[in-house]
């Protein structure tokens, strides 16, 4: 028996575990007490990771060797590596040649790790020069991004989940965290008893179990969040609970803000958002003041967010309105106090920290900026790279879907089932000309438009890092080898790099010098060209090599040269890594979403998490017990809402929108407002069935959704879709 540490694959808590193996089979899977995240706890979904490694579903859907499908029409056949990357190639190289190198896009994903990242946004903007390569985080974090950037100057979550034990007040925003983040709840309930006094507001259209905990739980309206936040800034200005010595000292734009807000009255907020003025002035009085202490000292507010913030059509104005109120009242840089954004995916931090989305370089460099541009190329030993915006999640497809890309090279993620508007999404993996699916498991939805599809290792087979939620950098380490003809994502890409560049750069140099053939080398050495990248950068790991990270354990960045532990939080001199050293308020009015109730689609339907089961369910999905929470897809709707339908628990109804329709019982819900509709976004076409507008049949709730985006994160709004729901008229 041989032990392992290594982390979490599901969420971004970024939980330590140990795997303890056979050498050929994981047997076991333990919390790892050392780790900082989770001291030795696991949620339902990590403790059975072992037996989803070894369920016999998961036997049987793992991808093992690469297969190729000549015609569209034809079963994928068995093909070897040699042959299956030549023919990849290519593909490639023709197309670039044929229609150029904007041709050709890359989807990935925020459950590969950071050396995977690293590799693909180098042969995407480095060797083929398209900038087009956007992640599934685009669909998870990127209005945090956009906010982080947009106030505090750099996309870097300042706070830690040790400040859970130091806040006095909590504001939970758009998060079921006891459901999507179950470690980070539990510490939330060990600071709650280790201090009674401490006040918790939560903030979301539906009564989830994390609002179960509040003392104060504000059911707004969907959508109306920049409102509710503007409007608490109206009341803290009123009331003089703002701390006017950080704003003159470390802010700037506050007066434009001010104006802004001052049309948000408790009365308009009432009637936007749907909750109480009185409801409204103590949520604005605890978080200035940090809950009932004296306001002269402060107690300290913690807000933490997730999806129902970023998933907007509105994400970034949410994210800022929300930072606003930090830097407002001086709740920031200090232990117990900020805003921390949770990260769903495991290594959604690790995608933006190099940079692999439409619009980033590595280490928060950006595409846009001319300096960042050359500053990379140079780090890349290129004369430059491409100046010409990528094309983010939705945009991408689009493109496809219109014939302007022509090859789909995606990694780790399955969006035929998790993007929304399944019908753009259909039409573009039928029209690319060639789609190269890398992937674990054979039945995730995608794989049936892939005319290569090559196998991949997973979650205890692979070797590298990741980072979490709270900027801690953790190692992930093989505990079994790689089953069949599997490889790992970066080898994949690294091979297939270099038979492109003897089209490409022939004579030249190889950009990709990492060694396939022993993994653990190989990985680090793309690290090591990773963190020297770095230098000088706000999220600088120039100091932390693989040995002081197997040392020490997982560490917090930055972590510069010279310094052995990172830092646990940011900005506590009060200096924003910005052109003048403040942060900058942020003044968004509040906009509607993008599709509004309407006759025709009466409800608004929100997506979002099960507790025990994760993304498409190509792991979680494989193992009975996780369906002891939630055993068959369902759409929650208020018990009036079913009532005036003449609907009863258990009925099968038709959810539809704009964009096609979904089969699935109807469970009353009173944890929801009235006028609301609730799917988790796990299920796929093999638990319900669902037709587009023009008939076709798809693969799960985002037939539903619309791929309306916010303009500044380009994150689609995914928690709000106008429907209706009807009984089923079944033949
Ligand atoms: Fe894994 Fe997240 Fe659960 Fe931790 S909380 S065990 S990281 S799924």
């Amino acid at each position: 028996m041989q032990e392992t540490r290594s982390t979490c694959p599901y969420c971004g808590v970024g939980c330590g575990v140990i795997i303890d193996s056979d050498g050929a089979q994981i047997t076991a899977v333990r919390g790892d007490p050392a780790h900082p995240a989770n001291f030795g706890r696991l949620c339902t979904k990590g403790m059975t990771l072992h037996l989803t490694a070894s369920s016999p579903i998961t036997r049987q859907t793992r991808l093992l060797q690469p297969m190729h499908r000549a015609h569209r029409a034809d079963a994928p056949q068995p093909l070897s590596w040699d042959a299956a990357l030549d023919l990849a190639a290519g593909k490639i190289a023709d197309s670039i040649e044929k229609h150029g190198p904007e041709a050709i896009a890359f989807y990935v994903s925020g459950q590969l790790l950071t050396e995977d990242y690293y590799v693909f946004n180098k042969l995407a903007k480095g060797l083929i020069g398209s900038n087009h390569i956007d992640s599934n985080s685009r669909l998870c974090m990127s209005s945090a991004v956009a906010g982080y950037k947009a106030t505090l100057g750099a996309d870097a979550p300042p706070c830690c989940y040790d400040d859970l034990q130091h806040a006095q007040c909590l504001f939970i925003a758009g998060s079921n965290t006891a459901w999507a983040h179950p470690i980070v709840f539990r510490r939330i309930e060990a600071a709650r008893a280790a201090n009674p006094g401490m006040k918790i507001i939560v903030v979301d259209p539906r009564r989830t179990d994390t609002a179960g905990m509040a003392d104060l739980f504000l059911p707004l309206q969907p959508g109306s969040d920049v409102m509710l936040f503007n409007g608490m800034l109206h009341l803290m200005l009123r009331e003089g609970w703002v701390d006017s010595a950080y704003i003159d000292a470390h802010t700037t734009g506050f007066a434009e803000l001010k104006t802004l807000v001052r049309h948000c009255t408790p009365e308009r907020v009432a009637q936007v958002c749907g909750i109480s003025q009185a409801d409204l002035a103590t949520a604005a009085r605890w978080f200035a003041t940090g809950a009932d202490s004296d306001p002269a000292q402060r107690g300290a507010t913690l807000s933490l967010y997730c999806q129902g913030l970023n998933q907007s059509s509105s994400g970034t104005a949410k994210n800022a309105a929300l930072i606003n109120l930090h830097l407002a009242t001086g709740q920031i840089g200090k232990p117990g106090a900020g805003p921390f954004s949770l990260t769903g995916q495991p290594n959604a931090m690790g995608g933006r920290e190099v940079g692999a989305m439409a619009n980033l370089l590595s280490a928060h460099r950006d595409l846009g900026s001319p300096q960042h541009r050359a500053e990379v190329a140079a780090l890349w030993g290129l004369p430059s790279v491409p100046d010409k915006p990528g094309k983010s999640a939705v945009e991408m497809f689009q493109a496809a879907a219109d014939g302007e890309i022509k090859v789909l090279w995606i990694a780790c993620t399955n969006p035929a089932q998790s993007m929304p508007d399944q019908t753009t999404v259909r039409r573009a993996l039928q029209r690319a000309e060639f789609v190269l699916v890398q992937e674990a498991f054979a039945g995730a939805a995608t794989c049936a438009y892939a005319d290569l599809l090559l196998p991949a290792t997973t979650w205890g087979e692979k070797t590298g890092t990741v980072t979490n939620s709270e900027r801690r950098i953790s190692r992930v380490r093989a505990a079994v080898p790689a089953p069949g003809q599997a490889r790992h994502d970066w080898a994949i890409a690294v091979q297939l790099a270099h038979r492109l560049e003897a089209r490409l750069r022939p004579g030249a140099a190889t950009l990709f010098p990492y060694d396939t053939g022993h993994p653990e080398h190989g990985a680090q050495t793309i690290w090591n060209e990773h963190r020297a990248s770095t230098r000088g950068r706000d999220l600088d790991i120039t100091g932390l090599s693989w040995p002081l990270l197997d040392a020490a354990g997982p560490q917090q960045w930055p972590l510069p040269e010279g310094r052995t532990t990172g830092a646990a939080r940011l900005y506590e001199d009060g200096i924003y890594p910005t052109a003048d050293g403040r942060a900058r308020f942020a003044a968004h009015a509040w906009q509607p979403t993008a599709e509004q109730r309407q006759a025709r689609y009466p409800l608004s339907l929100s997506t979002g998490r099960l507790r025990d089961q994760w993304h498409g369910m190509t792991r979680t999905g494989t193992l009975g017990r996780l369906f002891g929470h939630a055993a068959e897809p369902g759409v929650q709707l208020h018990p009036q809402d079913m009532q005036r339908r003449n609907l009863r628990n258990g009925d099968l109804v038709q959810v539809s929108s704009q964009r096609g329709a979904i089969i699935v019982p109807v469970q009353a819900d009173a944890t929801l407002g009235l006028a609301q509709a609730f799917i988790a976004m796990h299920w796929g076409s093999e638990f319900l069935s669902g037709r587009s507008a023009s008939g076709e049949p798809l693969a799960g709730v985002n037939a539903l959704t619309p791929s309306a985006f916010c303009p500044a994160s380009r994150q689609p709004e995914l928690k709000h879709t106008a429907v209706q729901v009807l009984k089923a008229d079944l033949p």
